[in-house]
Formats: structure tokens, C-alpha cells, sequence
């Protein structure tokens, strides 16, 4: 995944307005220009938010007696803490996968 400045995108796709006399371009050259400044975007540096949730077992199955098994990790917890302690990950359910 490669994360880019939208707002470069934008400002890059002016003049935009249909009265403008260079409005008079075609679908593929509008595609195009839309291709051009996504590819010369410059990147951000960011890093995706992880998701997961407590459950009270782990990946392999094997249930707990106490505590929870995050899921973005496979790792214990004592307490359903707002995030995952190895990976600072959101635990409010998203990204099921991980
Ligand atoms: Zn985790």
C-alpha cells in the first residue's frame, strides 16, 4: 500500500471548473490526468492502524482460564485494554482478519 497526499492530488487536478475554457477534455484524458498526479503523488509517512479485539481464546483454539487473547497478535492480556500492548493496535473489533 503506498499512502499519498490527497490534497497534492487535488491541487494538482485544477483548473476543475466546467465553465473553465480547458474543461473541454475527454473521459481518457481526464482519466489520465487523474492516473499522472496519483503516480507523482508524494508519499506520507504513516502507518495503517491495526484493529483487533479481545476474545477469550487463542488463534489455535485453546481457551484461557483467565484474561484475554488479543486477535491482531495471538497475545495474552489481563485486561481488555483500549490497545494491544505489542502492536498498539485499536482494539474496537475492525479488520476482522487480523
Ligand atoms: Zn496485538
Amino acid at each position: 500500500m503506498r499512502l499519498i497526499d490527497a490534497d497534492w492530488v487535488l491541487g494538482h487536478l485544477k483548473p476543475y471548473e466546467p465553465s473553465d475554457e480547458e474543461w473541454g477534455v475527454t473521459g481518457g484524458t481526464a482519466l489520465r490526468l487523474i492516473h499522472n498526479a496519483v503516480d507523482n503523488a508524494p508519499t506520507v509517512d504513516a502507518v495503517p492502524v491495526v484493529h483487533g479485539r479481545w476474545v477469550t481464546h487463542y488463534l489455535s483454539g485453546t481457551t484461557v482460564a483467565e484474561g484475554y487473547v488479543s486477535t491482531c497478535c495471538d497475545m495474552w492480556n489481563n485486561r481488555k485494554s483500549d490497545y494491544c500492548p505489542p502492536l498498539r493496535a485499536k482494539m474496537d473489533g475492525g479488520n476482522e482478519n487480523v
